[in-house]
């Protein structure tokens, strides 16, 4: 049973690790609340779908919403249109760093804000899934790195490996904790029947 987690891994921005889980958070759902109506700033490096996703998401909390796209923001049409709509602001100048209040631009401006966003990149914490050969997801954001698993059992690919939490890409401490107790159902469920498969009835 894996349950060694991921680690995220940071823009490589001055700042960032610094304010890490307290000026720089990374879930609408784990911290929107706490910074509701907030001036808040997404740093999302390249823009794009993700960038459009996480402004829909960021905008439901505060209407003082800036996505950092740190270059080029690569949204169609239609979704710079519902940004717009929105009231959320695109700002594509190159972002040098955070000091805990504001972000500076490459270009020496600075942006006064009181919590930054960011979307890590993650990899897994532990080199153990490496070695015991077991397979990664190949689709979404975070392909050739999550735990490819039976979604009802938690196993891998490898025969008797099972794994739960982050490192399949659970995301959040309940959905962690009940991926951890259905694979453990499936592992003693399984040793119960090989146990009994391997017993001789006498009659
Ligand atoms: C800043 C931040 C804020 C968050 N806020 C929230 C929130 O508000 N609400 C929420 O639901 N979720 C939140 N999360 C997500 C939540 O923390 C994770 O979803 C959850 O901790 C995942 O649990 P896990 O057991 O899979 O991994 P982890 O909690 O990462 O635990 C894995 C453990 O395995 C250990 N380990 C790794 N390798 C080995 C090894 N070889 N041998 C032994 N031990 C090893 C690690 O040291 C670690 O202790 C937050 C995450 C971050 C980073």
């Amino acid at each position: 049973m894996l349950a060694t987690g991921v680690t995220d891994l940071l823009p490589d921005i001055p700042g960032l690790q610094e304010g890490w889980g307290t000026t720089v958070h990374h879930c609408p759902y784990c911290h929107g609340w706490e910074v509701r109506d907030q001036d808040l700033a997404d740093l999302i490096p390249g823009g794009g779908d993700m960038a459009y996703h996480r402004g829909v998401l960021l905008r439901q909390w505060t209407p003082h919403l800036v996505l950092l796209t740190h270059g080029p923001a690569h949204l169609t049409a239609q979704q710079q249109s519902n940004l717009d709509d929105l009231g959320v602001r695109i700002d594509e100048r190159l972002v040098a760093q955070w000091d805990g209040r504001n972000v500076t631009f490459e270009d020496g401006t600075r942006l006064g804000r009181d919590t930054l966003f960011v979307t890590p990149g993650q990899a897994q914490r532990s080199a153990l899934p490496e070695q015991l050969g077991c397979a990664r997801i190949d689709r979404g954001p975070l392909a050739g790195v999550l735990l490819a698993v039976t979604p009802e059992t938690g196993l891998t690919s490898v025969p008797g490996v099972y794994a739960a939490g982050d490192m399949i890409g659970e995301q959040q401490v309940v959905l962690a904790a009940a991926s951890g107790a259905r694979a453990a159902a499936a592992i003693n469920a399984d040793l119960c029947f090989g146990d009994a498969s391997r017993w001789t009835i006498h009659t």
